[in-house]
């Protein structure tokens, strides 16, 4: 036997797959108080980074929730052109961040690191979005996470420049 049994070894969003058509009624109500999304940390040919406000007024990445038949990175990509008009590719997966929202739901998103371009276009509902360099996002970021998560994908980008 070579599987592993759902929630050991293996990511978080690996296990919600597998649960996830899993027909037994009490992992389906524990799914649903973890939700996962997927986002992007895009930046621009100037090394830029794409930020959005939230409706709340946080700066943070665009992301957003899968929907059913999706992959990640497919929700991640789709969720930065809805969020912001801009059409990125993925060029690395990052870590996930975990965080418990303002409605006290508790949330797994999974990253990429991409490359951008497009004229912004703001989506109904937030605040803003922008190109930011690197040390005014670190700056303006409103989550520990998030800021972390920036750190991390500039660490990649180095690592991945000739
Ligand atoms: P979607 O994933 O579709 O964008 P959503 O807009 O509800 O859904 P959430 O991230 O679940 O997004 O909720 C947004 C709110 O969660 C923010 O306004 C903020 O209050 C809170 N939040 C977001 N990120 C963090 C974090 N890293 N730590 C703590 N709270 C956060």
């Amino acid at each position: 036997m070579t599987g592993l049994a759902p929630g050991f070894g293996q990511p978080l969003h690996a296990t919600l797959a597998l649960v996830q058509g899993a027909t037994f009624p009490a992992f389906r109500s524990t799914i649903l108080l973890m939700e996962l999304g997927a986002g992007g940390v895009v930046f621009n040919q100037k090394g830029e980074v794409l930020l959005i406000r939230d409706r709340m007024g946080y700066w943070c990445f665009p992301k957003g929730h899968t929907e059913p038949g999706e992959s990640l990175e497919q929700a991640a990509l789709r969720e930065v052109a809805e969020e912001t008009g801009v059409e990125a590719r993925v060029t690395a997966a990052l870590s996930p961040t975990r965080y418990t929202n303002n409605k006290g739901i508790e949330r797994e998103v999974c990253w990429f690191s991409m490359t951008g371009k497009g004229k912004l276009r703001i989506e109904k509902g937030l605040a803003g979005a922008g190109f930011f360099s690197r040390d005014e996002a670190l700056r303006i970021l409103a989550f520990p996470e998030d800021v972390a998560l920036l750190k991390e994908a500039l660490r990649v980008q180095l690592r991945e420049k000739p």
